[in-house]
């Protein structure tokens, strides 16, 4: 009976350690897409694995590729396009490093 015991302890504490290694991926993936980590933190500490997954629908999707960037991204770091500044204006934010870049490109 000591062995089941044990047992059942450490299957608790591997389940704890799962959900709190969940409850971190979330915040970290909150982080990329510019959603608040602190609060992606407490939900996974209180949905695990479900508020990692909820995690992948925070920032916002590139009109160019459909993957999802963080919210206040310029560039898409995927397809390199530059990214409208709320999703409706059709003036781009073009980052200095893309204008040094481009200025480059037509001196050669
Ligand atoms: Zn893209």
């Amino acid at each position: 009976m000591g062995f089941s015991t044990d047992a059942k302890f450490v299957f608790l504490l591997i389940l704890i350690l799962v959900w709190l290694f969940f409850a971190g991926a979330a915040a970290i993936k909150a982080n990329q897409r510019g959603a608040r980590p602190l609060l992606w933190l407490i939900l996974g500490f209180l949905g695990g694995p479900f508020a990692w997954l909820g995690s992948f629908y925070t920032g916002s999707t590139c009109p160019h590729c459909r993957s999802k960037i963080h919210r206040r991204a310029t560039t898409c770091p995927r397809c390199l396009k530059p990214q409208a500044a709320d999703g409706t204006s059709p003036i781009y934010e073009i980052s200095p490093e893309a204008l040094i870049a481009q200025s480059d490109r037509q001196e050669r």
